[in-house]
């Protein structure tokens, strides 16, 4: 055979860079994951303008954010924190806003992109607002997909707005697919660091403390996914991110611990030949990827050097010592409105164990009894997100009635 070059392998002209600034508005502006794009975004000024950020409560933090990136508006979910905001702004020319219409306000200003990265299914409606309007969504709070996975997808495919994965797994998937299908994909594969109970017995992980359960050996990260990385329940709601962004169902979708948190994801393709994300844990690497797609923006982030890290290992969940994960596993596998409940559920449960109102094992108890409880429903999968957000507020009370009524948690034995 001659190894003359079929016609078409000459390289393709790179995309044009942009002349105008991307314009950016970030929700959750005052979060782990909103700091760090600001971060990114110093380091490119002149490259990007920010319309508008959004938070949750944090007054201070959000003037702070709004001053920083010079955003026009600055919209606060808590009604309670306005006039602090408004203090804080006085004189400044950026327009203070609260309320939850506000956030979703902030997620319709013109914007070529709009970062979401508030925390939990808060940011549903805000993110669905921003995609249902045709703005692209770099996407962070992979709670709005497991809520509401089915609207917010269509509502995006209705618009054309593109959804990138901010969320380190699934943009190292989204960089590792490159244009192909992933219909045409054997397994999607994620990793899991394992969390700081990785080799700890049930037992132990059983009684662990807040402090134990906020100190992650790899990732510094809000309080909330923290958690959810400890109970690996954050691994469990990332099959069901990854089942809405890339289309596939449960038996293509795996997870494999990797206590290094180096590969990221994974893309098994039909032939055998696997591609791999790969970066040190920074979430500078897939936000600065998010922000300046199709280019790339440069980070500081740490080089590899794989010689000096030497081995990288891996090993399969353990489900009976993280049920969490076994829970989202079931709940992708029902279908329904189960995710939208088991999100629902773990969002009570978290903010519980955080209040020390209930033992770490209580969470993923509390979400079984939540589940089996709504379960007698049969509950179809929410086709809208107003049908998304009435699911996630029963199930809120349902878990908060277990919680209030004959629960005994772990904690008092
Ligand atoms: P965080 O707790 O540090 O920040 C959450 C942000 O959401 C804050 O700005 C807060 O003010 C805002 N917020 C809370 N309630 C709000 C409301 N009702 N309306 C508007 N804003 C509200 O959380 P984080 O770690 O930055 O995570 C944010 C999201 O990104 C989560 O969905 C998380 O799972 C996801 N994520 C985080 C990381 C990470 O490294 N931190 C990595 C991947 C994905
Ligand atoms: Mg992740």
């Amino acid at each position: 055979m001659s190894p003359q070059a079929p016609a078409d392998a000459s390289p393709r002209p790179a995309p044009r860079e942009e002349s105008a600034p991307r314009v950016v508005s970030i929700l959750g502006a005052t979060g782990s994951v909103g700091r760090s794009t600001i971060d990114v975004l110093r380091a490119h000024k002149g490259r990007f303008a920010v319309s508008a950020v959004a938070g949750g409560s944090d007054a201070a933090g959000l003037a702070r954010a709004a001053l920083e990136t010079g955003a026009r508006l600055a919209a606060i979910a808590d009604p309670s924190a306005y006039r602090a905001l408004r203090e804080a702004l006085a004189g400044t020319g950026v327009e203070a806003a609260a309320g939850p219409e506000a956030v979703i306000e902030a997620a319709l200003r013109p914007a070529d992109l709009v970062v979401a990265a508030i925390v939990g299914a808060a940011g549903v409606a805000p993110t669905h607002a921003a995609l249902a309007a045709g703005r692209s969504v770099a996407l962070a709070n992979k709670e709005s997909l497991v809520c509401a996975g089915a609207a917010v997808m269509r509502a995006a495919a209705a618009s054309g707005a593109r959804v990138l994965p901010m969320d380190s797994e699934h943009n190292a998937l989204f960089q590792a697919l490159g244009e192909a299908d992933p219909a045409r994909v054997e397994k999607l594969v994620i990793t899991a660091s394992g969390g700081p109970f990785r080799t700890w017995s049930a037992e132990r992980i059983a009684t662990a403390t807040r402090a134990e359960a906020l100190a992650h050996p790899n990732w510094a990260m809000g309080p909330k996914i923290t958690i959810d990385s400890a109970t690996m329940m954050n691994k469990g709601l990332e099959l069901i991110e990854a089942h809405h962004l890339f289309g596939l169902g449960a038996d293509r979708l795996d997870v494999l611990v990797h206590p290094q948190s180096v590969v990221h994801g994974l893309v098994m393709f039909t032939d055998g030949m696997s591609v791999a994300g790969l970066a040190h844990p920074d979430m500078r690497v897939p936000i600065a990827h998010c922000l300046g797609w199709p280019h790339r923006l440069a980070t500081p982030a740490r080089r590899l050097d794989l010689a000096e890290l030497g081995a990288l290992t891996f090993e399969r969940p353990d489900i009976g010592r993280f049920p969490a994960l076994g829970l989202a596993v079931e709940a992708l596998r029902e279908g329904g409105a189960a995710a939208t409940v088991l999100n629902a559920a773990n969002e009570v449960a978290v903010a519980a164990f955080l209040d020390g109102r209930i033992a770490f094992s209580d969470i993923a108890r509390l979400v079984a009894l939540a589940r089996e409880a709504m379960a007698r429903e049969r509950l179809a999968e929410p086709a809208t997100v107003a049908e998304a957000l009435a699911i996630n507020d029963a199930a809120r009370q349902t878990s908060d009635a277990i919680l209030a009524g004959s629960f005994r948690s772990g904690i008092l034995s």
